[in-house]
């Protein structure tokens, strides 16, 4: 190994503990020393898939080659997890939600403090291309002044898991999806928000919501809607951006959409047409030379830009991409968001 390497282990070896093998085990600097499941199943899968298990977290954390300790378990273990691998001496990454609420996370920022050590929240999806080049649109101003966005995932299959059913456990749509949507929400529109109104839905009858959808109001009149839905048969695009200058939407992961734009071709007063029962003028289409379609840009991602983030975070070399107090705000949106749904009001929030 480089002396510029970084010793990962990994405490939580499901879906997502292989995921962070998956991606570390191609990154040059990054080695994992081992993992840590509760459940002896996961420790033979770490086992099977060539990774030293640790017998218990106190025997992970007690390995003086770990340098960073990655948590990849149900959310409601992860204050303490994080907490206690600090306090060891590691520097954190963890799964969002990072934590249940924002006291807890609080918690977490002060042992950070506390003990002088990254603490750093994989929001992977700010990587995700149909996000980047929305934020691509936006920021180069292709469609003028953007007055509305939306932002959704719809599958029909449910709540996925055990876990993700429960209370207990931190489980619920609006902390598994909500959290990333919400998160590149803020980042695309770059304002202070002014009020939220969230309806979480309870269709599948959980304890917990199985979907949401949640209007959000900024500062300049900007609006945004932000949905997840797991009982959706017919899923509405990812993204519908619209404004002054034209709209785009991206249907799905394959980049499927488009972007429309209004040329300087003069478009004449609308002649009515018939539509359903009746007359329209204000429906009617525009003029065919009168906007332009083009395919959405491409952007080239990578994920282990995140990791090498961590990193160069801990060398003093970078900055945080993705920053705690981004994290803490987006806890305090979703409390909002719980807020409003059990008062059914809206809710200023900044
Ligand atoms: P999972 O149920 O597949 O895996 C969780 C694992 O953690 C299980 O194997 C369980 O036995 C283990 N575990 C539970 N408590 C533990 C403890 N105290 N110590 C050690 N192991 C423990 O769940 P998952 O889908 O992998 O989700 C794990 C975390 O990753 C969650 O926070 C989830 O929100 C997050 N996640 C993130 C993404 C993403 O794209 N960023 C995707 C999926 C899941």
């Amino acid at each position: 190994m480089t002396s510029n390497s970084y010793t990962f282990a990994l405490v939580g070896y499901g879906g997502m503990g292989k995921q962070h093998k998956k991606v570390l085990q191609t990154i040059d600097r990054a080695h994992i020393a081992g993992t840590f499941d509760i459940n002896k199943q996961r420790q033979e899968d770490a086992n099977n898939d060539g990774l030293h298990t640790y017998t218990s977290f106190n025997e992970l954390v007690s390995d003086d080659s770990i340098d960073i300790v990655l948590i990849a378990t149900p959310n409601d273990s992860h204050k303490d997890i994080a907490i206690d691998a600090m306090k060891a001496g590691k520097h954190v990454i963890c799964e969002k939600p990072v934590t249940l609420n924002s006291k807890e996370l609080e918690e977490i920022l002060d042992a950070a403090k506390q003990y002088d050590k990254v603490f750093a929240v994989h929001q992977n999806r700010r990587w995700d291309e149909d996000y980047l080049v929305m934020k691509k649109l936006y920021d180069e101003g292709v469609l003028g002044d953007v007055f509305h966005v939306e932002s959704r995932v719809h599958g029909s299959r449910g709540i996925p898991g055990d876990w993700r059913h429960e209370k207990a456990y931190g489980g619920g749509m609006l902390l598994d999806w909500g959290v990333h949507l919400l998160d590149r929400l803020v980042l695309l529109i770059p304002e202070k928000i002014k009020s939220i109104y969230c309806h979480l839905s309870y269709v599948l009858g959980n304890e917990v919501d199985d979907g949401f959808r949640m209007q959000v109001s900024f500062e300049s009149g900007k609006t945004a809607l932000v949905e997840v839905g797991t009982s959706n048969y017919i899923s509405l695009p990812l993204w519908y951006m619209t404004g002054t200058n034209g709209a785009a939407t991206i249907h799905d992961w394959s980049m499927n959409g488009k972007v429309v734009t209004v040329t300087k071709h003069e478009d004449h007063d609308a002649t009515p047409i018939e539509a359903g029962a009746g007359l329209t003028k204000t429906m009617a289409p525009r003029g065919e030379l009168s906007t332009q379609d083009t395919p959405l840009p491409r952007i080239k991602t990578d994920i282990r830009d995140f990791y090498d983030n961590v990193m160069k975070v801990i060398e003093g070399k970078e900055d945080p991409i993705v920053k705690n107090e981004e994290v803490m705000r987006i806890m305090k949106l979703m409390e909002a968001a719980f807020l409003s749904h059990k008062t059914n009001s809206v809710i200023d929030f900044e």
